[in-house]
């Protein structure tokens, strides 16, 4: 096992025996002009309980020039395999370390960049999970918590930020030293640290004596596209929001928000020092669902400085504890703060959230919630749908179980209780079993440790009036794949039933029933007696979290009517539930696509539009019968170009269905289109071609063979910027031809040059639903090369490889036969294992709906 590779155990017996007193950190930046690497020099005072006893400190770099514990030094070659070893510990103890460390383009620990437009580097950390010792020497866990002072050296003219206020700089020369506080009591993996010539831009927070300075910075280039009067406004209404809520004030001493370039998450919640993807700098024009999806991260950062920062977990395996609050938070909040201006942003929720989770969950990689996390290479593949989004869910449900007031109180005293601690799942519990007087162990057992989706269905009899007669929920245990985790079980879920009635070809809403539904059968007494509405929606308001099924008349209605609801809630919910089934088989891609011609051209919420359309595109690419394809796809796109026509001039639908018909164009009239928006001889009113829709044309052009490569270096000259690289780079992966394949290919698995961000662009830009044939012959070379990428890239670039160059497009049984082999083959590590077992699963499903579609259009025939 290597010692990047914690485990769990090794976590366990390090926190039994050390307590961390404090680090202090030294580092020199001025060599990040140069790049290379930068000399960090940490001492740390810890105490050990058992004097005596041997440990280690974490640390990846390049060469140690020093090792000093309790003023003896120590052997170099104590320093091996990534781990500092420390033998014979006293009671106190100090340990300096001296060591160079790299710089790197992947957007783990210390990350380097250069901005094109101006030719400055830039620098910022991304520590979780493991990456602060990629920095400096550090008890790389989260419940080793300590102050943590920082002193930076760095050019002279920077900007330097870190989790304690910025100092002014002392110094001569060309470069200056930044003395920073001692943070308070924190985890390794929240410290942060963000240099370079970035731009801030500043207001204050303040609520009676209390004033939280606000900082919001970005790269120069970017300067001219920062909305931070936006991005303040949101912040506040999350401070006002939370406090309330938590009944504690923010627990740190001022709040930066950093967007940085090439971050691989959305964005990491660093204590006070947030930092944010910068691609959340809108250089051109973006749908309303951008900007709901920015205010979304930037309150989930901001609950996590209470839940995650201030009180955090003590092992990984909370890691969906911490995930699922600040995703519950950030929804809640934009629900209901004052002033917000996303307040449907349930219905955005059910939409991506639920949506992600329904997919994860059925993998055969699904897991309890509560999964096990042996050491931190399962911690890294697990930021995924069940953490993030099947913990959500499930948290919304618990509170819709204790009620919204009982949860918050509960999480007050847990707040107040574990403040700079760390805790486990249970304390959390115990806090709410104490506010709302509900037993949770038996919930806790059936949602946390089982893992799948329950199926609802109503079984309704009608009496010869047509009142009904009886109505009852069934509940069916979850369908796991073979080889999943867990076992199936029925679960106790609190949901709500609506009734609704068609009136004017609308759908409204005129009953609603909540109710705990428990076991196979729940009869439903409230409902009998009643006239029967056109639709029944089980889990109205979306409380739990349910793979939901209509009855026969009331699907009827939803075929027909989806567009009629009037509030966006429930017709997301049918989306969801239409698009459930097509994966499921149980509708035939084909009528998907029926449902989305007619249903997309009355749905007005805009996030609501954008996921059917990629779902469309998704079900053309993998999920009808082949020989029908073409037919399918010529279909959908001539109607994003009536959209497209048909939208209001400048609105988010407008750019949505421009969007559309650019990644699908196939026709001349279509592709010239596309060409002269690009060119400026066609205009369609009130559509801006800027800079983003401009790359969006081009790339469709190029992969048609339309476009060339002197338009590319034509359109990276109008933007050489970072983001423009990108595009380009993507744009010379899509040409058609097997030329362009190859050199895209190389660049990504034969060379480790490209960063995070350009060989994502690659990948994407190779991978072209047209250009199938091209795709063939890299089926063989994939599976030659992943397990050697495995183990000589980071996590981050392998996981980009692997799951982004695995045939996704090549939906047949030879892809399956492939995998097979190589999984039987080459006994791969079980992170490896789990992301090939993901892909090759959505091939499986694939086959699966293509011979449903293909039987759907031979019943159509009257075959
Ligand atoms: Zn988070």
């Amino acid at each position: 096992m290597p010692g990047t590779n914690l485990t769990r155990e090794e976590a366990r017996t390090r926190a039994a025996l050390l307590h961390v007193d404090a680090y202090d950190i030294e580092l020199d930046l001025s060599s990040a002009r140069e790049g290379g690497t930068f000399r960090s020099t940490t001492v740390v005072r810890f105490t050990a309980a058992t004097p005596g006893a041997d440990s280690f400190i974490d640390l990846v770099a390049p060469t140690v020039a020093e090792i000093v514990l309790n003023g003896v030094s120590l052997p170099l070659a104590n320093f091996s395999d990534s781990r500092i070893a420390l033998p014979s510990l006293e009671a106190q103890n100090e340990l300096r370390v001296v060591a160079d460390c790299a710089y790197t383009n992947t957007g783990e620990g210390l990350h380097r960049f250069v901005d094109p437009v101006d030719g400055e580097t830039y620098l910022y950390t991304q520590f979780e999970v493991p990456d602060a010792r990629r920095v400096f020497a550090s008890f790389e866990q989260p419940d080793l918590k300590a102050p943590f002072r920082f002193t930076v050296t760095a050019p002279k003219g920077w900007v330097v930020v870190s989790n304690s206020p910025t100092p002014t700089p002392v110094g001569e020369g060309d470069t200056r030293v930044w003395h920073f506080e001692p943070t308070p009591r924190i985890s390794s993996y929240i410290t942060a640290l963000v240099a370079g010539p970035y731009v801030g831009v500043f207001d204050a927070y303040e609520k009676g004596d209390q004033k939280v300075p606000l900082g919001v910075y970005c790269r120069p280039s970017l300067r001219e596209f920062l909305d931070a009067e936006a991005i303040f406004e949101v912040t506040k209404q999350g401070f006002d929001y939370f406090q309330e809520k938590f009944d504690f004030a923010y627990p740190f001493a001022k709040y930066d928000q950093l967007f940085v370039p090439e971050f691989n998450a959305g964005a990491m919640e660093n204590a006070g020092a947030v930092t944010l993807r910068d691609q959340y700098v809108f250089r051109s024009k973006v749908t309303d669902a951008a900007y709901e999806a920015r205010a979304a991260t930037i309150l989930h950062e901001l609950a996590h400085m209470w839940f995650g920062d201030l009180v955090t977990m003590e092992w990984w395996n909370d890691l969906w504890l911490n995930e699922s609050f600040a995703t519950f938070a950030e929804t809640v909040c934009q629900a209901e703060a004052a002033g917000s201006r996303w307040p449907h942003s349930w219905t955005t929720f059910a939409n991506q959230m639920k949506t992600w989770a329904y997919r994860q969950d059925q993998l055969p990689s699904t897991h309890p919630i509560m999964a096990e996390i042996n050491d931190l290479e399962d911690v890294q593949v697990n930021f995924d749908g069940i953490t993030y989004a099947k913990g959500a869910s499930v948290l919304k449900q618990l509170v819709a179980y204790v009620g919204q007031d009982a949860f918050f109180k509960g999480v007050q005293a847990y707040f107040k209780a574990h403040a700079w601690g760390n805790t486990r799942l249970t304390d959390l519990l115990g806090a709410l079993e104490e506010a709302s007087g509900r037993d949770l162990k038996t919930w806790s057992k059936a949602w946390l440790e089982t893992a799948g989706i329950n199926v609802l269905r109503p079984e309704i009899t009608l009496n010869s009036d047509g009142q009904i007669e009886s109505f009852a929920v069934i509940q069916e245990a979850p369908a796991l794949p073979a080889g999943a985790k867990g076992e199936a079980v029925l679960r106790p879920h609190r949901i709500a039933i609506g009734a609704y009635e068609l009136k004017d070809g609308k759908l409204i809403r005129v009953d609603r029933i909540e109710l705990d539904v428990d076991g196979p059968r729940t009869e439903v007494p409230q409902l009998v007696g009643a006239h029967r509405p056109a639709v029944l929606l089980l889990n109205d308001d979306d409380l739990s979290y349910a793979k939901v099924r209509l009855d026969e008349d009331s699907l009827a209605v939803v075929t027909e009517h989806l567009g009629g609801f009037t509030d966006s809630l429930p017709r997301a919910l049918c989306w969801a539930s239409a698009w459930d089934m097509t994966r499921d088989g149980e509708l035939a891609a084909r009528d998907y696509l029926a449902l989305a011609l007619s249903g997309l051209a009355r749905e007005t919420d805009i996030g609501v539009v954008q996921s059917v359309q990629r779902q469309v595109q998704l079900a053309l690419n993998a999920y009808v019968d082949p020989s029908w394809r073409e037919q399918g796809t010529a279909r959908w796109a001539e109607a994003t170009e009536q959209q497209l026509h048909a939208a209001a001039p400048g609105s988010d639908h407008q750019l949505t269905w421009a969007r559309a018909l650019a990644s699908v164009a196939r026709t001349d009239r279509q592709l010239d289109l596309l060409e002269g928006l690009l060119n400026g001889s066609r205009t369609l009113d009130g559509l801006a071609v800027d800079t983003e829709l401009r790359w969006t044309l081009l790339s469709r052009l190029v992969a048609t063979g339309r476009a060339d490569e002197k338009a590319i270096d034509a359109e990276l000259a109008r933007d050489n910027t970072a983001a423009g690289q990108e595009h380009a780079a993507s744009c010379r992966a899509a040409r058609p031809t097997a030329a362009a394949k190859a050199e895209a290919w190389a660049s990504v698995v034969e060379s480790d040059k490209l960063t995070n961000y350009v060989q994502d662009a690659v990948i994407g830009g190779f991978q072209q639903a047209d250009q199938r044939e091209l795709l063939a012959p890299y089926s063989a070379e994939y599976f030659a090369a992943i397990k050697g990428i495995w183990e000589t890239r980071s996590h981050e670039i392998s996981q980009q490889i692997i799951t982004g160059l695995y045939p996704s497009l090549l939906v047949e049984q030879g892809t399956l036969d492939a995998t097979d082999a190589w999984l039987d083959a080459s006994s791969p590590a079980p992170a490896l294992r789990r992301m090939v077992v993901e892909a090759r699963a959505g091939i499986e499903r694939a086959l699966k709906a293509q011979a449903v579609d293909h039987a759907a259009g031979a019943r159509a025939l009257g075959h």
